[in-house]
């Protein structure tokens, strides 16, 4: 019996008690009970029903129908989220993304054979009484990412699941079981078939994960980058990788870094192949812009600084200690020094505006000198050629008027 201290799960336990109240069955199910095992943080509980998606839907306030046609609701119950899936068999996927038609079912047994791995093939009920079918926990002691059933059936079923199996094993730091590894050389091919939205999801999973570089280790070793977007047509990107990586925040991190070592492949292309979002771009674009201007200067100056978003400190960081080596090397405390010099933090706290350069200039016409004049000013200020003080900034303008164009 597992004891649940977590006020996530006790929350859950709520939600269960209602659905059994009404008759019907209810089970904690997949990645929160191996978790909660596991002793790490959940990000979201999954819980197993016999009731259907209607009946969820009658039986709580707040109801998100998220995908009713495969079964899964949202119940919110006291500000938490629970998905909530009426058991189910294995579809089958013909267009790789959802399965063709959903049989649900009222036993939790086959629900539970329908999943990946063994790991997550684990239901709790609400007193905490571990269902294990499939000697999940003896694998999950062993550290072991093992098919349930046999594996190339699973995989030839979902080929998804050849990148999951190693996704699991760069976020959890796991060994893929013997048999399930040799099914993953055996199936992959069939990843081509595989919508690239999925594969995404999976390495954004994967990149963030605490073992990544055992997940790279995966994806070399057993071939399967030859069958990721981008990769399948530079395949040599793979062996260029740093060998040591640590866990990134974003994927946006991962494809600046291959843009780096890769640069005949833009941010773009991998933005547009992966179909990643423009959050992600984003990311990508701005530290490929720090990096580059790193190798060129070879110093972390206060305009590199300036022009990296605050939230990606960390993900710069992590890559030039993993792409540079020796002094060009930057250690984390020097950084936060040099940003706590920084004169201005941004644009706006610059003293002087656009309105102000305008008026310095009554008989100019408006255009794009005056933008220009602000940069500059921005960058001396930033770089600490100027005191940021408005009467300094217009004495230099003075001295330096814009040119007639
Ligand atoms: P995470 O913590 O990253 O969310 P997770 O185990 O919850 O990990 P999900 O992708 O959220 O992973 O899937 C939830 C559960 O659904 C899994 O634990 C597994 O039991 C099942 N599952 C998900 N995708 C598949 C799949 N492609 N094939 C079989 N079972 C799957
Ligand atoms: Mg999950």
């Amino acid at each position: 019996m597992i004891k649940m201290f977590d006020e996530q799960f006790l929350v859950g336990k709520e939600v269960i008690n209602k659905i059994e109240q009404y008759g019907y069955q209810a089970y904690f199910v997949g990645g929160c009970v191996r978790d909660l095992l596991l002793d790490n943080q959940t990000k979201d509980i999954d819980i197993a029903t016999s009731a259907f998606p209607n009946t969820i839907i009658a039986l709580f306030d707040k109801v998100i129908p998220l995908g009713v046609e495969h079964g899964t609701v949202i119940v919110r119950h006291k500000k938490t989220s629970f998905e909530v899936t009426t058991f189910r068999l294995e579809g089958t996927y013909s267009d790789q993304r959802h399965p063709d038609k959903v049989e649900f079912i009222d036993h939790i047994n086959l629900d539970l054979q329908r999943r990946d791995f063994t790991i997550n093939a684990l239901a709790m009920d609400k007193e905490g009484k571990i269902i294990d079918l499939f000697n999940g926990q003896e694998d999950l002691n062993q550290c072991l990412i093992r098919s349930v059933g046999d594996g190339v059936e699973r995989f030839k079923e979902d080929p998804l699941r050849i990148i999951r199996a190693i996704r699991f094993a760069s976020q959890l730091g796991f060994t893929i079981e013997k048999k399930t590894l040799s099914a993953i050389q055996e199936v992959k091919p069939s990843l081509e078939k595989i919508a690239v939205e999925r594969i995404t999801n999976e390495l954004e999973k994967l990149v963030a994960g605490k073992d990544i570089n055992k997940g790279i280790y995966y994806l070399r070793e057993t071939g399967v980058y030859r069958y990721l977007p981008t990769v399948r047509e530079n395949p040599n990107i793979i062996n260029k990788l740093p060998d040591k990586l640590e866990p990134m925040e974003s994927f946006g991190e991962f494809i600046a870094l291959a843009h780096f070592i890769e640069p005949n492949i833009s941010v773009k292309t991998w933005i547009k192949q992966w179909k990643n979002s423009n959050r992600i771009k984003n990311i990508a674009l701005n530290l490929v812009d720090a990096l580059f201007y790193y190798k060129k200067t070879q110093t972390l100056d206060s305009w590199l600084i300036y022009n990296l978003n605050t939230n990606l400190y960390h993900s710069f960081i992590r890559l030039v200690n993993a792409i540079f080596k020796d002094n060009l090397l930057i250690d984390e405390n020097e950084f936060m020094q040099l940003v706590k010099q920084l004169p201005i933090k941004s644009k706006k706290e610059l003293d002087i505006d656009g309105n102000d350069i305008i008026r310095m200039f009554p008989k100019r016409i408006k255009g794009p000198w005056i933008q220009q004049v602000f940069n500059q000013l921005e960058k001396k200020v930033v770089l600490g050629n100027i005191d940021n003080n408005y009467e300094k900034l217009k004495e230099w303008i003075k001295w330096n008027p814009p040119e007639d164009n």
